[in-house]
């Protein structure tokens, strides 16, 4: 095997990865990403392209474990813990019940917010340094109810909902009209602002391919692997100064390589795509909130996701769930027909819902960057610029102490 020598090597060619190799490149070091994928199957390429600035408030929460009875698949809704799977999300609900008091709920909100406020931002300005500015659209998105009922407390359940520098009014009549030509059965919508999409996740791919190779980022398609050396952490076949690991859910196995026990799960999602018919190009993300999906417009596609599966990132995908989506397409009547495009993929999250972001306490020459649960794309660029400065030795924008590992 040839070695390849840099200054820095980031694991994981996620959003994430991407985000922090592009933003240390910009610092002057010798970057390269090591990451053997090359079919974009991460959950960084099938996402609902949603820029959630709204999502302050972590899942770990009590009101979120109050509703777990009425979200599990089995009652129709969106939750599914499989049995099956219990050896891996026993121990992880265990922690979510500990990281679940009011308490920790609100410094959670706090850590988040903090992250959040930034997010926008910085990816204004990871747009323009990839030379996509379009790909960041700021146009919102809506949350819609089949009932007035339903509407109004949904409503009031948004409005004492902490959503940072995103803010939220009932749709008007032209939204209206525009999201009953998709879906006629909406009975009420509001629209937030503040928050966004990303226009086409394939083109993202190849900007920050093609901001990449500019940056003269190499990419290394090999799995990595992380040993000891004299106190330090290297990897087999690599000559890298110093390492980030940014690698999605498979950051759980390297980390337990430098010595971290990171009780990491995959939180599986599910999506259908289908041709863009009659779905208007410009409308934003339109979320039905009593379905748990979410329905964005891509370049050429209309995708519907939703779904979150705790459990082993490597078991087969479940099909009831595609087929759970297709018929939420038929019952809202919208105009999406088959054959429809299939995927899976694994958020990687962590029991509080904090990301995980820093450097290790076991080996210095070892930083981090995964566990962004929901919110991996939308916090990708901050997260990126925050790497950078924490290894460049300046201070980062944001307190990441609340993200540090030794957290768990
Ligand atoms: C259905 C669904 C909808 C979502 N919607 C949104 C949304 O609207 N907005 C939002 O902000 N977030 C959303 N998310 C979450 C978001 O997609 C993730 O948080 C984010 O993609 C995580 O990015 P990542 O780069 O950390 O990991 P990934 O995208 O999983 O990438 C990890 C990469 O690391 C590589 N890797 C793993 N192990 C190794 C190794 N040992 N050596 C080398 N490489 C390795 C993998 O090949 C992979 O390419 C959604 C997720 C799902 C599943």
């Amino acid at each position: 095997m040839t070695i390849v020598r840099t200054q820095i090597a980031v694991i994981g060619g996620g959003i994430v990865g991407r985000s922090v190799a592009l933003a240390l490149a910009r610092t002057g070091a010798g970057v390269v990403l090591v990451d053997p994928a090359a079919d974009l199957a991460a959950a960084s390429w099938g996402n609902a392209g949603h820029i959630a600035t709204e999502q302050l408030e972590p899942l770990a929460s009590p009101a979120s474990l109050r509703s777990v009875p009425r979200r599990l698949f089995v009652f129709g809704g969106a939750l599914d813990l499989p049995i099956g799977q219990a050896a891996a999300w026993l121990p992880f609900a265990a922690r979510l019940l500990r990281a679940s008091t009011p308490a920790r709920h609100a410094a959670g909100t706090a850590a988040l917010g903090g992250l959040l406020a930034e997010a926008m931002p910085a990816w204004r300005r990871l747009a323009s340094a990839i030379d996509a500015p379009d790909l960041l659209r700021e146009a919102g998105h809506f949350v819609t109810w089949p009932t007035a009922a339903a509407a109004e407390k949904g409503l009031a359940a948004w409005q004492a909902t902490d959503t940072g520098t995103a803010s939220v009014a009932a749709a008007g009549a032209a939204d209206l009209a525009t999201l009953r030509s998709v879906a006629p059965g909406i009975a009420a919508a509001i629209r937030f602002a503040g928050t966004g999409q990303i226009a086409d996740l394939a083109r993202l791919g190849d900007a920050s391919d093609a901001a990449l190779a500019a940056a003269g980022v190499a990419v290394v398609a090999r799995q990595a692997t992380l040993v000891r050396e004299s106190g330090r952490m290297a990897i087999p076949g690599i000559a890298a100064d110093r390492i980030v690991v940014a690698a999605g859910i498979g950051s759980r196995p390297l980390m337990a390589q430098a010595g971290h026990r990171v009780p990491l799960i995959a939180e599986r999602g599910y999506h259908i795509r289908a041709a863009a018919g009659g779905w208007p190009a410009d409308l934003p993300p339109v979320v039905f909130e009593d379905r748990s999906i979410i329905v964005t417009r891509y370049a050429d596609c209309v995708q519907v996701a939703g779904f979150v599966e705790l459990g082993r990132a490597d078991s087969a995908p479940d099909p009831r769930k595609w087929a759970r989506l297709e018929r939420h397409v038929g019952e809202l009547g919208l105009p999406l027909t088959g054959p429809f495009q299939r995927w899976m993929g694994a958020r990687p999250t962590l029991p509080d819902y904090l990301p995980a972001i820093g450097r290790s306490t076991r080996a210095d020459n070892l930083f981090y960057a995964f566990g962004h649960q929901h919110l991996g794309l939308t916090l990708a660029p901050v997260t990126g610029e925050l790497v950078a400065a924490l290894m460049a030795g300046a201070t980062p924008a944001v307190d990441l102490s609340p993200f540090a590992i030794d957290r768990f």
